[in-house]
């Protein structure tokens, strides 16, 4: 047994790891909702404050609310280090922005979350940070993409809404071989089912929001790599930007974590048996999941992935919008809502990001996000059933 978490089982680091020394041998974690801590004498209280890293000083850097809980991160994702930030997306923007400079060049698979692809494509722009989007199916595309001044990789596999993944392996090979950094976006596996550091990936993120957190009550994120690389996080964008991580929201993503792999492993399922069910409906051209044999990458999901979530996405036949305006109204368990991870299913049409005067290419009109939650899944097939028959009406 190891720092990273190597040796221990699931449930060691998501009930034990970290947690001997309670006080009154409490069961559960204390909440230190505290914005400073306070020293005995001077030569404690100087010393500390030669680094704020490693010591409880104030809150905007270290709480051991929050310590314990990217401790036990870090363990599941093979990582040294874990930092918890207040949301996904300030870790995904902290943990690029600290390894790049004005000009600088990215490589961006071109799927990711919304917010990844706008920090690379306009707001890094202004810091004079150029771009390169790829498709990301095959190494190759990267390594054409490469250029001298290229210093990061941005990954984001599965992608979550057309699932495409990239070969992790062959291209953080590659990254090594050109000294670039290599970043992804694991939200969607959690690290119960995928851990790229294993792979050779430098650095991993997440949004909290989503299963880590699991109950669709708090934002926060977090982003694990070696303890090099995450105290060079700490000490310029952390510090410096300021995206705090409450420690109630900590402490709420530490209740959530007791769980996970049991919770994730009723997303896997249920999704399955929902893909299943609608590839077998008329009106369904296709289903977008990443663990479902007739997914273009199931080899490279299954050599990369040991499970997928419940997230995933349907292809209708249909190009009128109408028909998806009837059955986005028509579901009853399916919340009509953004996001995912939590406890509940979800649907999210494409075209409902639209007003209905836009264009929209035809065949993603019929393009429709759903999110598997713990529902009783005969429940859930006989809710899309209905709402899929009701939809030709
Ligand atoms: C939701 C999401 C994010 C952003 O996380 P926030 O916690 O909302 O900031 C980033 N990546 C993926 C894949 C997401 O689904």
């Amino acid at each position: 047994m190891n720092e990273m978490g190597e040796g221990r089982s699931i449930s060691e680091i998501l009930h034990h790891m970290g947690e001997n020394h309670f006080p009154e041998h409490s069961v559960a974690p204390p909440l230190f909702q505290t914005s400073i801590f306070c020293f005995e004498n001077f030569e404690e209280f100087q010393k500390a404050l030669q680094d704020e890293k490693d010591n409880y000083i104030y809150s905007r850097g270290n709480n051991p609310t929050v310590n314990l809980c990217e401790k036990k991160i870090a363990a599941l994702e093979h990582a040294e280090r874990a930092k918890l930030v207040s949301s996904g997306v300030a870790a995904i923007t902290q943990a690029s922005m600290a390894f790049l400079k004005e000009g600088d060049h990215v490589v961006c698979v071109d799927s990711v979350y919304g917010w990844a692809h706008k920090l690379f494509g306009q707001y890094l722009k202004r810091f004079g940070v150029e771009v390169t989007y790829v498709e990301g199916i095959r190494v190759e595309q990267f390594e054409e993409a490469i250029r001298p001044n290229t210093r990061l990789i941005y990954l984001e596999s599965p992608a979550t809404f057309t699932f495409t993944l990239q070969p992790l392996r062959p291209v953080a090979d590659l990254a090594k071989k050109y000294g670039i950094k290599t970043i992804i976006d694991n939200t969607w596996s959690t690290p119960i089912f995928q851990n790229p550091i294993d792979f050779g990936i430098d650095l991993v993120v997440h949004s909290a929001t989503k299963y880590l957190g699991g109950s669709s009550d708090l934002i926060g994120g977090v982003i694990c790599g070696s303890k090099e690389d995450i105290d060079v996080i700490f000490n310029q964008e952390f510090m410096q930007l300021g995206p705090v991580p409450d420690p109630f929201m900590t402490w709420q993503i530490l209740r959530s974590l007791r769980t996970l792999h049991i919770r994730m492993a009723v997303h896997y399922q249920n999704a399955l048996e929902l893909g299943k069910f609608l590839e077998g409906r008329p009106e369904v051209r296709k289903v977008n999941y990443p663990l479902l044999p007739s997914f273009p990458q199931y080899e490279l999901a299954k050599k990369q992935m040991r499970g997928g979530s419940g997230l995933f996405s349907v292809e209708l036949k249909t190009t009128d919008r109408e028909q998806i305006r009837k059955l986005t109204n028509q579901v009853k368990l399916f919340k009509r809502a953004v996001s995912w991870g939590g406890y509940e299913s979800l649907i999210e049409p494409y075209i409902v990001m639209f007003r209905d005067d836009q264009e929209v290419p035809a065949e993603r009109i019929g393009l429709i996000r759903l999110h598997a939650g713990l529902e009783e899944i005969e429940e859930l097939k006989a809710d899309l059933g209905q709402a899929l028959d009701h939809m030709k009406q």
